[in-house]
């Protein structure tokens, strides 16, 4: 009797063994990556396959917004990914902010992990290394962006468990170039960041034990940006890159709105440490993803060629269920007021139920851009999106799509096919402006201000897009000629 259940008991704990493989974890925080500037450089998912092997997953996010008590620059919404905690816990409300930030309730999150595990925080940006651990076993490495790659190497040959790293490569190029999709310099820098990214999943894929390791390798960005800076309200700056590659998580897109706070308890929750402990702000992902979806050859859309004296014409648009709109426009060289291109709402206030696309001149812009603004029903009634800004004279496909109660996605497509995408949170959309919907014109017909360039080719769909349609359907009509 006592052998059987010796003999048992082997078998239980070889089988135990067996299914848990070691937890490994790198988060990779990438200064000043806006998300879409990865999408128009065809990064989605992130490399698919993973160079980790058939059992590990790429999954991209569409709706991972920096920390909402602080602006989008770095120092809080490093500390945010470093410790879990927005500015309000840190006490890190902005540049500057980091050496006097709450550490002793709220450290970095590599604290709760060392001792059980070997750690490492590599750190360019020294107000970074500022966010301090509550363990003097978490090693801390000042490396600057050409030295982090081997650096990383040689914590990996180390050994170690969990690591952070981060690089301000995008950062450089968006101070310096401009944060867009469209420019050659800061598409380099994410290039260059990229390399160092996959030469990193190389080295992991090829280490002596890596069929017993479970990784986890969080990519996310602090930020993104606007013409030269960051830190204002706008999504250009609020929505940077998330991606995960893991064999927790399937291929595809996560489904949930997401923060940059996430990360540190995703890493945490990886090696069984509950993140709800520890009370951060941040929560681990879970698993909510869809597929990344094909745009389907057959389109029940109903579509306009109407330009110039045409405009406006009104239409009726059943938004129930969510709809799309896309058309080509051109900007005029100049242009008063914010024009509607179209619309079902009276722009007069950007509260009012309805949506409007229209062009204005934004701030720090030289010509015209195009911004959405939806209403809503609970304060602050209003969602805006935007600007952007083509160069001037340049013909643009303009998409917005909607999801009802949850989220708009507005995406400008360059004819050189570069793209841009942002995004805003729209609960409780409130879409019921009793008027129809007016190409040229907001949904009283009566704006006083008119847009004076073209509106061409518009495409009306009654249900909403994923953004990776969005930039197929982009693709396949603003080629066509
Ligand atoms: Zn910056």
């Amino acid at each position: 009797m006592k052998k059987l259940l010796l003999v048992f008991l082997a078998g239980f704990c070889s089988a135990a063994l067996m299914a848990a493989d070691k937890p490994k974890a790198v988060l990779i925080m990438l200064d000043g990556a806006r998300n879409d500037a990865f999408l128009s450089q065809g990064y989605y998912p992130f490399n698919n396959p993973t160079p980790l092997g058939p059992d590990y997953h790429s999954t991209v996010s569409f709706s991972t917004m920096t920390i909402p008590d602080a602006p989008a620059n770095s120092a809080p919404n490093h500390t945010a990914i470093a410790t879990g905690v927005f500015a309000t816990k840190s006490g890190v409300k902005d540049n500057g902010y980091t050496a006097g930030g709450n550490y002793s309730n709220y450290p970095n999150v590599l604290s709760y992990l060392a001792g059980n595990f070997k750690t490492a925080f590599l750190f360019g940006w020294a107000e970074s290394g500022q966010i301090a651990s509550s363990s003097p076993e978490v090693t801390y490495i000042n490396v600057g962006d050409m030295e982090v790659e081997a650096a990383a190497l040689k914590a990996l040959a180390d050994d170690v468990d969990a690591m952070q790293i981060y690089i301000n490569a995008p950062d450089e190029g968006g101070h310096g170039y401009g944060f867009y999709p469209h420019s050659r310099q800061y598409r380099e820098k994410l290039d260059f960041t990229v390399d160092i990214i996959n030469n990193l999943l190389a080295a992991i894929a090829e280490r002596p034990d890596f069929a017993n390791e479970d990784w986890l390798v969080i990519i996310v960005g602090d930020h993104g940006g606007y013409g030269l800076s960051h830190g204002m309200a706008s999504a250009h700056a609020r929505y940077p890159h998330l991606s995960i590659i893991s064999k927790k998580y399937k291929d595809g897109v996560f489904t949930d709105s997401l923060s940059v706070a996430d990360a540190a308890a995703t890493l945490l929750a990886h090696f069984g440490v509950k993140p709800e402990e520890h009370d951060l702000d941040g929560k681990a992902v879970q698993g909510n993803v869809r597929p990344l979806m094909e745009l389907p050859e057959n389109l029940d859309f109903v579509s306009y060629e109407r330009s110039g004296d045409e405009l406006p014409f009104a239409v009726n648009i059943d938004t129930e269920n969510g709809f799309t709109v896309y058309m080509r426009v051109n900007a005029a060289e100049s242009q008063s007021g914010d024009a509607p291109l179209f619309g079902n709402k009276d722009w007069q206030n950007g509260s009012n139920p309805g949506i409007v696309m229209a062009c204005n001149y934004p701030y720090g812009g030289t010509g015209p851009g195009y911004i959405v603004n939806i209403g809503l029903k609970d304060k602050p009634n209003r969602s805006d999106i935007g600007s952007f800004d083509p160069l001037p004279g340049q013909e643009v496909g303009l998409i917005v799509s909607v999801f009802p109660d949850d989220r708009c996605f507005f995406m400008e497509y360059r004819p050189d096919g570069e793209c841009y995408l942002l995004t805003e949170p729209v609960p409780g959309t409130n879409m019921e402006s009793g008027m129809p919907f007016y190409f040229g014109q907001d949904g009283t017909g009566k704006y006083p201000y008119t847009f004076n360039g073209s509106i061409k080719d518009v495409r009306i769909l009654e249900q909403p897009l994923y953004p990776e349609q969005m930039l197929e359907f982009c693709r396949r009509y603003m080629t066509e000629e």
